[in-house]
């Protein structure tokens, strides 16, 4: 019988290894998930893209080791912040990629200008402030800047994603990021046509449907996978 725990750390380790092949994290950021028992698994206070299945650690609500060698980061109150404020929320995605910093400098947030960009049409609100997320007051904050979307960026600083799904929350997280990519490419072009939202519903609706993210996620599980 499959274990849901172990399913969860082996996702948790392989979306690192994934996000970390593709430049998206680098000494920083962090992942999380909700455990069925209400606790949380988390990277601990070390490059994510260097976690292995030994180093997740479990904390409780209040950001406390519960178990696991490692330490929190010092960022957890973020996730605890909005775990508490999002039932829905099963997983958290935090990063620090240059292409989130420029877009969340601009103010203007994601445009959708780009198939990859659809997730994220009902807005990016940006959290405007640079200082690390290091105690509940702070997490609170961005959590409310959250609000019910699926993204949020941190100016000055990088962006945190939101997900029911693990597979979901990678899909995010790279296409965010190629998402803000693009628009810095096509900024230098003037005037942006976006995707209306009637269009971006239309796409969005097609996510619902079962294994949509397969063909997707096997292609980056290749990209680290022997
Ligand atoms: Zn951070």
């Amino acid at each position: 019988m499959i274990d849901p725990v172990e399913t969860l750390k082996e996702k948790i380790v392989l979306d690192c290894k994934i996000l970390q092949n593709q430049r998206l994290l680098d000494v920083y950021g962090h992942v999380s998930a909700r455990l069925p028992d209400g606790r949380i698994l988390s990277t601990p206070h070390m490059p994510p893209g260097k976690v292995a299945l030994r180093d997740l650690i479990v904390i409780d609500m209040n950001g406390q080791k519960l178990e696991g060698l490692g330490e929190p980061n010092s960022e957890t109150p973020m996730h605890t912040s909005i775990y508490k404020a999002r039932p829905d929320v099963q997983c958290i995605l935090h990063y620090h990629a240059d292409e989130l910093v420029v877009v969340a400098a601009s103010a203007q947030g994601i445009k959708v200008i780009a198939n990859c960009g659809v997730h994220f049409y009902r807005g990016t609100p940006i959290y405007d402030s640079p200082v690390l997320i290091r105690n509940h007051q702070l997490g609170d904050k961005v959590a409310a800047t959250l609000g019910n979307h699926n993204a949020v960026l941190l100016r000055g600083h990088g962006g945190t994603v939101v997900s029911n799904d693990l597979d979901m929350l990678l899909r995010l997280g790279i296409d965010l990021v190629r998402s803000a990519r693009i628009q810095i490419m096509a900024a230098p072009l003037g005037p942006l046509k976006t995707h209306s939202q009637e269009e971006c519903e239309q796409m969005v609706k097609g996510h619902d449907r079962p294994n949509v993210n397969r063909r997707y996620i096997d292609y980056y599980i290749s990209e680290v996978v022997d």
